[in-house]
């Protein structure tokens, strides 16, 4: 659909969207601890000018490589966390400026390799980051699992992780080395019967059959970005097949050059496919993004129309990991805000 199709009133104007965008009830599936760090707490590791902030925050930054924006990440997560209570500072700071963007539902991960590195307690920091989720607030705790950051005298740390009781999941992290290591192939599974909910990324740097690769041989219910699957016809079959949901971010695509232009970006091939997607944020302190600001510029730079902006909005409230109540709830509060808006 292009611009020109556009016929309801609102679609296309980033003021009317923004607008939009921020009073509709939202979700977040897909959001870095790390990447997601107070401007202040940022200043109290790093020494910046009094008026400086991320170059990302730039509508129009974008990163010259991948590796540049790891170095940023790892310039100030190594001074920061380093403690459950830094941990808990920084959640508490990120869950009420969720809240203020109207999201009701948030799933976010933190690096298991920070922890790892650093020797850090994991089961005080999960505990920690869920002792300051406020009322108002569903939140969604995962460790993120590097790729190749577990080695074999490690499998206890795993295996005790499976028991804790405020982890509500895994995800894969870090560099897409594909195929999976062997000792992932247990563990994804064995997450599952431990009651975990189990994600990994997966087709964003890598190809269509990295994304195979998690849905296949780690058995996971949702992918994060994954939107190079639309190289590969038979890998977006699979996933309308096994009804797979993609927490796809396109603002940080578009920073991290994943994607050559909000315009060209994989998400609208996704959606015709009858993918299902969802809108994310990633790492906020990098981008400068608003969960609002992913709508905006899918309608104001890509065409997107309202309707299919408020399906996507809805979709993170379909798929949210809450009873079935609770889901009633969110979604009756949803669409009374979204049918003032269509
Ligand atoms: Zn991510």
């Amino acid at each position: 659909m292009n611009p020109s199709k556009m016929t309801i009133e609102g679609s296309g104007d980033p003021v009317q969207l923004k607008r939009i965008f921020s009073t509709l009830p939202k979700t977040e599936m897909h959001l870095h601890i790390e990447g997601a760090i107070a401007l202040d707490e940022y200043r109290e590791v790093v020494d910046v000018p009094a008026e400086w902030t991320p170059p990302g925050w730039a509508t129009d930054y974008r990163y010259e490589t991948f590796k540049a924006f790891e170095d940023f990440i790892l310039g100030y997560a190594d001074s920061w966390y380093n403690s459950p209570e830094r941990y808990a500072r920084s959640a508490k700071s990120l869950f009420q400026r969720k809240l203020d963007e109207g999201v009701r539902y948030l799933e976010c991960s933190f690096a298991g390799i920070v922890c790892q590195m650093k020797q850090l307690p994991i089961g005080e920091i999960v505990d920690a980051i869920r002792s300051v989720v406020p009322p108002g607030l569903e939140v969604r705790l995962f460790i993120g699992l590097h790729h190749d950051g577990w080695i074999p005298e490690t499998e206890k740390p795993l295996t005790d992780m499976l028991h804790l009781k405020n982890l509500d999941g895994i995800d894969l992290h870090g560099p897409e080395r594909y195929p999976v290591a062997d000792w992932m192939l247990d563990y994804w599974p064995a997450a599952r019967a431990a009651g975990k909910f189990t994600k990994a990324h997966a087709g964003e740097l890598g190809a269509a059959w990295h994304v195979r690769e998690a849905v296949e041989k780690l058995g996971v219910s949702r992918i994060e970005h994954g939107f190079r699957a639309v190289e590969d016809p038979d890998v977006l079959e699979l996933l309308v097949a096994h009804k797979m949901v993609l927490d796809v971010c396109p603002i940080s695509n578009f920073k991290l050059k994943t994607v050559a232009s909000y315009g060209t970006h994989p998400l609208r091939k996704l959606i015709e496919a009858g993918v299902i997607c969802t809108l994310n944020t990633d790492d906020p302190f990098i981008f400068g993004n608003t969960v609002a600001d992913e709508f905006v510029v899918l309608g104001s730079e890509a065409g997107y129309d309202l309707k299919t902006l408020v399906q996507l909005a809805r979709n993170g409230f379909e798929h949210a990991l809450v009873t079935d109540e609770q889901r009633r709830t969110m979604l009756d509060e949803f669409d009374a805000s979204a049918a003032k808006v269509l």
